[in-house]
């Protein structure tokens, strides 16, 4: 098993239980629903199928329910056919909907004019076509805009608008039924798109709240806004996905690989977990084997200390889903097999720090100490286990629980193998059948040392006690 964990978003290229099969073979720890395309039941079947799937293979694997969140569209254009925009030419933005020709078109956001403003970018079709706006008429809902670079866009394509701030909810109706059927499943880690600022994550937390879930949040870094909003987005969410596809439109490519660095390292730093997207081996939705280039864009997410890298379009509709994992698998083992990554234990600790976060460092400089000995960690909500993968301890680490949903969101935490087992009332008990399994399954040899981290009263987020023991 790798430490880095390998996201594989599902799609009509893979969802087929075959295809999953073989995914997890290939070393797919989680698997991701991009709630952006594809009908709802199909989306509750197709989570079905992964937990079916993942059970005869015996393992679990997460699951991450991607939201579309705010994303913009063009309207329709004649019988869905290309519309080509030729550059030095106007095209006219309009509020109310008509049908999208060379000369204007309307979009899914009804109230979008009002938030331009003369000298603003609008980007259409993944940035293929730049316009900007040279005026606005917000009472009659029509702004005019100069065709800046050429190109082609057709019906329901993305609409960027870098660095306005457009005043409609961060959750969409389309978003909250989606939810509600990823939460009744149990998914354990729903990421939202679009994310401007903290209180955008605030309202999900709400609402996955008030159904009562328990899922944790990946807020997905694709707005420059965001970017600058870094620390108070992870303070309110779980983690972070650099969302390049989208980042790269609305920032310029070449800002792309320092921004990634930048927030990679601030997600590390507050202790939240860290996913690279987009395009990795973009070349593998067509071909078998990656460019150099792609290969290097692996490794350095890695090197840069990411805790999971995802593929997309290479899984979802690509021609080689299983070769395009099973080589992102190959670039992540040989990555973290060199000298480059780092080993050395992270110091997280903070003033007010609580008293499961002092006993995970405690644990991990133990380990450093005793030649990379293992750590065992007895979790019920997953909370010790999430804190220990990001202090980067360099021995292995194994997290033991009795509750199948935290060993679903485990999947996505960097180097921790878990087991479900069913907690004993009996403290002592658990800790034994802890320790027998390690040693049953051969991590462990009779009479090495572990590091077994562990709370006397089983409550989440109280873990209280680090022991030294003695594999039996
Ligand atoms: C991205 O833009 O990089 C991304 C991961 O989001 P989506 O695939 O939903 O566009």
């Amino acid at each position: 098993m790798n430490s880095t964990r390998t996201i594989a978003t599902l799609g009509p290229a893979s969802s087929d239980a075959r295809t999953i099969r073989a995914l997890i073979e290939a070393g797919v720890d989680i698997f991701r629903l991009n709630f952006s395309h594809g009908a709802r039941a199909e989306h509750a079947r197709t989570i079905e199928r992964i937990r079916a799937t993942a059970a005869a293979c015996r393992v679990r694997v997460g699951i991450l329910a991607d939201l579309q969140g705010p994303k913009i569209r063009t309207g329709r254009t004649p019988d869905d056919a290309p519309v080509k925009l030729e550059t030095g030419d106007t095209v006219r933005i309009l509020d109310r909907s008509v049908v999208c020709t060379a000369s204007e078109f309307c979009t899914d956001q009804p109230g979008l004019v009002a938030a331009l403003a003369p000298g603003q970018r609008v980007l259409l079709n993944d940035g293929a076509v730049g316009l900007r706006v040279e005026s606005v008429d917000t009472a009659a809902g029509v702004a005019l805009a100069r065709i800046e670079h050429g190109g082609v866009y057709a019906s329901r394509k993305g609409v960027n608008l870098p660095g306005t701030h457009l005043p409609i909810p961060s959750l969409t109706e389309k978003d909250r039924a989606d939810l509600a059927v990823a939460l009744d499943a149990g998914v354990p880690w729903i990421a939202l798109s679009f994310v401007r600022g903290a209180e955008d994550v605030r309202d999900l937390r709400r609402a996955i709240d008030a159904a009562g879930g328990s899922a944790r949040i990946v807020a997905k870094i694709e707005k420059p806004e965001a970017v600058e909003a870094i620390g108070d987005i992870l303070e309110a969410s779980d983690g972070i996905m650099v969302a390049r596809g989208d980042l790269g439109i609305e920032l310029s490519p070449h800002e792309l690989p320092v921004v990634q660095k930048h927030l990679v390292d601030a997600a590390n730093r507050r202790g939240r977990i860290a996913i690279v997207a987009t395009q990795m081996l973009e070349s593998m939705v067509e071909r078998p084997l990656p460019t150099r280039a792609e290969a290097a864009d692996v490794a350095n997410a890695i090197l840069d200390g990411a805790d999971a890298v995802m593929l997309s379009a290479e899984t979802s509709i690509g021609r080689y889903p299983v070769e395009a994992a099973a080589m992102m698998g190959r670039i992540a083992k040989a990555t973290e097999a060199s000298a480059f990554v780092d080993r050395a234990a992270r110091d997280l600790s903070v003033p007010g720090a609580r008293g499961a976060h002092a006993m995970c460092e405690a644990a991990a400089w133990a380990s450093r100490d005793l030649q990379a000995a293992p750590v065992a960690i007895l979790t019920l909500s997953g909370e010790t286990a999430f804190y220990f993968a990001k202090l980067r301890s360099p021995g292995p680490a194994y997290a033991f629980t009795p509750d199948a949903a935290t060993a679903e969101a485990l999947a996505l935490a960097w180097n921790i193998r878990t087991f479900e087992i069913p907690f004993e009332r009996d403290f002592l008990a658990l800790e034994e059948a802890a320790l027998r399994q390690l040693a049953g399954q051969g991590f462990v040899r009779s009479g090495d040392p572990v590091l077994l981290l562990s709370g006397r009263n089983p409550v989440p987020g109280e873990t209280n006690s680090l022991r030294v023991l003695l594999a039996p």
